[in-house]
């Protein structure tokens, strides 16, 4: 099948963009088309006006500043799995991005774009809720941030509007002593996790846990953060009992069910995924402690 028809528009910059999206009705924005052309050729989707921000050279950037990494909407996946920087100062954004799709989707698919479509288990929407991300989304009338954890309305649903763009993504740098994880369980590799887990651990001098953030995809229409139990580590030495401990409320989450995967299958996956991204993540912690 092909798209419905419609205009297309090949704006240059990001106020190009937006005097287009808040004058013409019915629009959509074309990021890499990774997840969008699919489903214009299914016409799932029918817009009247095609906006593309393939030109737009203002969205596409990786800034750091202090502990804070600030990404352009259209940052190609590929870019941010190259950059020295990023595989430096922030590591398990450059593990995850190895688990999204396949080199040539992600030679064209952006992070913007990954974010907006907001699959349940996409890779990188479970690292921007791990990193804290805070998306900027503009429109003509102004700018707002919404973190991560506010972001999705619904399943492949946000809080973006009609008129309205995201323009980049701000994440929390840890710093470099956190030891960091991040593994999933997918049919094949290259497909969407079924269920993925991350996790950050920072390690006190003594080896008890000083700080942790874990996030889990998978589960339901967005990804969780689990600030209750990241606080009960606090204090505690990374023992196999408390590592099992942790993953056994973890699978006490509601699942979500599809037609592969029901939700005691998904529950299992979540405390097996669970305890090994801990695990990993408490001993790159220790090498980095004795490093
Ligand atoms: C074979 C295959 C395997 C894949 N496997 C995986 C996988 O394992 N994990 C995974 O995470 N993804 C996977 N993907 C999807 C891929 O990561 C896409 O890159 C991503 O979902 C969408 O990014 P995109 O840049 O292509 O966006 P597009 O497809 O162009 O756009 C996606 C949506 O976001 C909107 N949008 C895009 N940019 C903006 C913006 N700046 N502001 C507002 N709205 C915007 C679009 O209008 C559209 O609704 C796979 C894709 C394919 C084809």
């Amino acid at each position: 099948m092909k798209p419905a028809p419609f205009t297309y528009h090949d704006p240059r910059s990001k106020s190009e963009v937006l005097d287009l999206i808040s004058t013409l009705e019915n629009t959509k924005l074309l990021a890499g088309g990774q997840s969008l052309m699919p489903m214009l050729n299914f016409r799932f989707l029918m817009p009247d006006h095609l906006i593309d921000l393939n030109q737009v050279k203002d969205l596409d950037f990786i800034r750091f500043s202090g502990n804070q990494l600030n990404i352009g909407a259209m940052t190609r996946q590929r870019s941010l799995e190259f950059s020295k920087d990023i595989s430096q100062q922030c590591p398990i954004l450059t593990k995850a991005l190895s688990f999204v799709g396949h080199r040539q989707t992600r030679n064209r698919g952006t992070l913007g774009g990954s974010l907006c479509h907001f699959d349940p288990s996409a890779e990188l929407v479970n690292i921007s809720s791990l990193l804290n991300a805070k998306l900027k989304i503009v429109s003509k009338s102004g700018a707002r941030d919404v973190a991560m954890e506010d972001f999705g309305q619904g399943y492949l649903t946000t809080q973006i509007q009609d008129g309205e763009l995201l323009s980049d993504i701000t994440f929390e740098v840890p710093t470099a002593k956190h030891g960091f994880a991040f593994d999933e369980f997918a049919r094949r590799h290259g497909d969407y996790a079924i269920v993925a887990c991350s996790a950050l651990i920072l390690l006190g001098s003594h080896g008890a846990i000083a700080q942790a953030a874990f996030s889990i995809s998978g589960m339901t229409h967005r990804p969780l953060r689990l600030r209750d139990l990241e606080a009960s580590l606090i204090g505690e030495m990374p023992t196999q009992s408390v590592l099992k401990a942790f993953a056994a409320n973890v699978s006490k989450l509601d699942a979500m069910e599809d037609s592969y995967v029901n939700s005691t299958y998904r529950k299992h996956l979540a405390k097996i995924m669970s305890y090994r991204v801990l695990k990993a993540a408490c001993s790159s912690a220790q090498e980095k402690n004795h490093g």
